[in-house]
């Protein structure tokens, strides 16, 4: 049987020279490989108590929704700047390659809600650190973050310290 690891693709020098781009599209194009990388997540989540799934633009969105789906809770959206109608709160950060804004919807998470963040990687963990942030500025409690893959050399989880995380898949 096929392990989680054997659906991902790495591509050298995307988008930079240099970068070693893990590619989740190899997983989700095979239907065993989706399957395996939801059913994994959803193990990550055993004995977590909570009320939200928060996912990461764009690919916390492949992984997030089917996992709140699933569990019956409930899926809100972590966005790049500029894309959700309503009032949003917001965190710039900086990339392995870059720098984002992110946004989330005010009424998203409500005062004490316990919340699951999803993305599909981890790299510098910028990303999350500032979901994260997004979250409890809102008044929400972040209780666990999930990956599919992270990318352990960059010592993402440094950022995440204070928080519960977990990973399917670790590279060195
Ligand atoms: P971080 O903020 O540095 O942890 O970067 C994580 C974000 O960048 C995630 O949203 C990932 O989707 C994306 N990312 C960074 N490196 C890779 C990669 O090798 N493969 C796929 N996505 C990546």
């Amino acid at each position: 049987m096929k392990k989680m690891e054997d659906y991902v693709r790495t591509i050298p020098d995307f988008p930079e020279p240099g970068i070693m781009f893990r590619d989740v599209t190899s997983v989700l194009q095979d239907p065993d490989g989706l399957k395996l990388a939801i059913d994994s997540m959803i193990k990550l989540l055993d004995g977590v108590e909570f009320d939200v799934i928060a996912g990461a633009e764009s690919r916390g969105f492949i992984f997030g929704a089917p996992i709140a789906y699933a569990m019956g809770k409930s899926f809100v959206l972590i966005r790049k700047k500029g894309k959700l109608p309503c009032e949003t709160v917001s965190a710039k950060y900086d990339l392995e390659y870059g720098s984002a804004e992110i946004e989330m919807h005010k009424d998203s998470v409500k005062p004490g809600q316990k919340v699951v963040l999803v993305d599909d990687l981890i790299a510098t963990g910028g990303t999350i650190e500032a979901a994260a942030k997004l979250v409890e500025e809102l008044g929400g409690e972040v209780v666990k973050i999930i990956f599919l893959m992270e990318l352990a050399g960059l010592k993402g989880r440094d950022k995440l310290a204070k928080y519960d995380v977990a990973s399917v898949i670790t590279y060195d």
